[in-house]
C-alpha cells in the first residue's frame, strides 16, 4: 500500500481532534449521545459486520429485509400503528419527509389526472427546513400558516381554513425544531380527515422520545391512533441513538405506500425497485440502528427518556430563572429553545445569540436561530436552540453554571442590528446586492463579497468564525435570496480542492 494505514489512521484522529466533541454533551444539536459506550461499541460492530453488504436489494442481501422488517414493526408499535401501517428505513429525516411529499404529490395527482396546476402543501411556518426542499424538489407550492409570535404555536384553524381540493399534504410537527411546539396534531388531521386531504406528522425528532416521556400519556395525541394522521416521519439517529443514516418512514395503508415506490422494468439492465432514494447503499445505519433497538429495548428507551426530560426541566428552569432570557412557549420533548425576555429593562437583557457565543467561548456549543418576519408582519425572534440528551445529565451542573455566567457576561450588551452589519459593507456593495435588478451572483463575485465582509481569509473558507452573533445579523437583515447564495458559496467553497 502506497500510504500505512496507521499514517492514514493517525490523519483521521488528528482531524477529528478539530471536531466539536460528538460525545459528553458539549453540543447541544447535531449529536445524540446515548451515553452509553457499549451502545456505540455495539452499533460500530453490527456496521462492521454489513459493511460489504448493499441495501439495494433485500432479495440478495436477506438480512437487510429481516433487520428493515423488525426496526419497521417496533416503529409501528411505538407510534400506535396497527397492521394498515406500512414502512420504510431511510437515510434520514429529510429523506422521510422528501418521501411523506413525493407520496403524497403522486397520490393526489393519481386523483386528480386532469389538473395542470401544482398542488400544494400547507404546513406552519415552523415546519422543517425539509418540507422547503420537498416542495422545491417534487413542485409543490408551499403554502406556509404564520405562527403566534410570542409561543411559536399555530392555531389549528390557521392550517385547517387553507385545506382545498388542491392540497395533496398538510404536515404538522411532534414536536417542531425551532420551537419544540407540539402542533395540534389530532385537530389538524379531523379537518383533513373530513376534507380527504393527506396529514404527515414530522416526528423526526420527537418519535423516538415522545413515546417514553414521563407525561406521555398526558400529551395531546400526535402518533396513528389519531385518525386522520396519514404518514409519520421518525429519525432513529436522533432519539434511536443510532449512528446518522437511520429514519423511519411509516405510512396508513399499503396503497398510499406502494406511490413512494420508484420501478422500472422498461431499460436494459436489472429492474429497479426502490421505495427510498438511492440505489446501491449501505445497511450500516440500519443494522447499527437494529441491534440498538434491541439492546435497548423499551425500557432502555424509557430510562433514557426519563434523564432527558429530567434534564430538561432543570434546564428550563435555569434558563427561565436568568434575568433578561425566556424560554419560547410551551416546549414539548427534550428541545428547548431560547429568546430575550423583552418585559425587563433593555440593560437587563440578555441576546441569545451573544449569550450563545458566550457559552461557546466556554466550549458549550448551543444552535443560533435567526429571527424571521411572517407574512402577516409580526417577527418570530432570534433564539437559541437546546436539545437535551441523555448525557446531558452527567454535565448538568457545569452546563447551568456556564448558561448563567455567559448571561452575565454580556446581559445588557445590545443585540448585533441589522443597520451595524450593514453599515459594516461598503454603500456601493450593499447598494450593488440589494437593488431589485440586481443580476444572480456568479460564483466569482459571491466569493469576492464573502471575502469583503469577512466570512473568509486569506486561506478560503474554512470553519466556522469565533463568534457568530453578526453573521445571524447578516442573515436577518439581507434578503434571503441573497444570503442563501452566499452561504452555498461558503459551503461549496470548504470542500473544493485546495
Ligand atoms: C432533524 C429533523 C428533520 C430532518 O432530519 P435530518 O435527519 O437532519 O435530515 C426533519 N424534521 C424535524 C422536526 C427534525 O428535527
Amino acid at each position: 500500500m502506497k500510504t500505512d494505514p496507521r499514517d492514514v489512521l493517525r490523519r483521521l484522529d488528528d482531524l477529528r481532534a478539530a471536531d466539536a466533541p460528538t460525545h459528553g454533551g458539549h453540543v447541544l444539536s447535531y449529536v445524540y449521545d446515548s451515553g452509553l459506550a457499549e451502545l456505540d461499541e455495539l452499533a460500530a460492530a453490527a456496521m462492521r459486520a454489513v459493511q460489504s453488504v448493499n441495501g439495494l436489494d433485500p432479495t440478495t442481501f436477506t438480512s437487510v429485509a429481516v433487520m428493515e422488517r423488525e426496526v419497521v414493526g417496533f416503529a409501528r408499535e411505538l407510534l400506535g400503528g396497527d397492521e394498515n401501517v406500512v414502512g420504510t428505513v431511510t437515510s434520514g429525516g429529510t429523506e422521510s419527509c422528501l418521501l411523506a411529499v413525493k407520496t403524497a404529490r403522486d397520490v393526489w395527482r393519481a386523483a386528480n389526472p386532469e389538473t395542470s396546476v401544482a398542488p400544494r402543501l400547507v404546513a406552519p411556518v415552523t415546519v422543517h427546513a425539509a418540507f422547503r426542499k420537498a416542495a422545491h424538489y417534487f413542485g409543490l407550492r408551499l403554502d406556509l400558516a404564520d405562527v403566534d409570535p410570542a409561543t411559536g404555536a399555530v392555531a389549528a384553524s390557521a392550517l385547517s381554513e387553507r385545506l382545498g381540493p388542491d392540497v395533496a399534504l398538510v404536515v404538522v410537527s411532534a414536536p417542531s425544531y425551532p420551537f419544540a411546539g407540539l402542533d395540534p396534531v389530532a385537530e389538524v388531521a379531523a379537518a383533513c380527515a373530513a376534507a380527504g386531504v393527506a396529514c404527515h406528522v414530522d416526528a423526526c425528532i420527537g418519535g423516538w422520545v415522545l413515546p417514553f416521556w414521563p407525561d406521555a400519556a398526558h400529551l395531546a395525541p400526535w402518533d396513528f391512533r389519531v385518525p386522520g394522521v396519514s404518514s409519520i416521519s421518525a429519525d432513529v439517529h436522533k432519539f434511536g441513538y443510532a449512528p446518522k443514516g437511520a429514519s423511519v418512514l411509516l405510512q396508513r395503508g399499503r396503497d398510499r405506500q406502494r406511490a413512494q415506490y420508484f420501478a422500472t422494468t422498461g431499460w436494459p439492465g436489472y429492474p429497479v425497485v426502490n421505495p427510498t432514494m438511492l440505489g446501491s447503499k449501505s445497511a450500516g445505519p440500519l443494522a447499527a440502528a437494529w441491534a440498538i433497538i434491541q439492546a435497548l429495548g423499551h425500557e432502555g428507551f424509557e430510562q433514557r427518556a426519563f434523564s432527558c426530560a429530567r434534564s430538561t426541566a432543570a434546564l428550563a428552569e435555569t434558563i427561565g430563572a436568568i434575568e433578561g432570557l425566556r424560554v419560547v412557549g410551551a416546549p414539548v420533548g427534550p428541545l428547548l429553545a431560547v429568546a430575550t425576555d423583552e418585559a425587563v429593562d433593555a440593560a437587563r437583557r440578555v441576546d441569545p445569540h451573544h449569550w450563545a457565543d458566550q457559552a461557546r467561548a466556554a466550549g458549550w456549543y448551543l444552535q443560533q436561530q435567526p429571527g424571521l418576519a411572517q407574512a402577516d408582519g409580526t417577527r418570530l425572534p432570534r433564539t437559541t436552540h437546546l436539545t437535551i440528551t441523555p448525557v446531558t445529565e452527567r454535565v448538568l451542573g457545569d452546563l447551568s453554571a456556564a448558561l448563567v455566567r455567559a448571561a452575565d457576561d454580556v446581559r445588557g450588551v445590545p443585540p448585533v442590528s441589522a443597520e451595524s452589519v450593514l453599515g459594516a459593507l461598503p454603500a456601493e456593495l450593499l447598494g450593488e446586492l440589494t437593488r431589485a435588478d440586481a443580476p444572480p451572483l456568479d460564483a466569482q463575485s459571491a466569493f469576492a463579497v464573502l471575502t469583503r465582509i469577512g466570512l473568509v481569509g486569506e486561506e478560503g473558507a474554512g470553519a466556522q468564525p469565533e463568534r457568530m452573533a453578526p453573521f445571524l445579523a447578516l442573515i436577518e437583515a439581507l434578503p434571503h435570496a441573497l444570503t442563501e447564495r452566499l452561504l452555498t458559496e461558503l459551503l461549496a467553497r470548504a470542500v473544493e480542492p485546495r
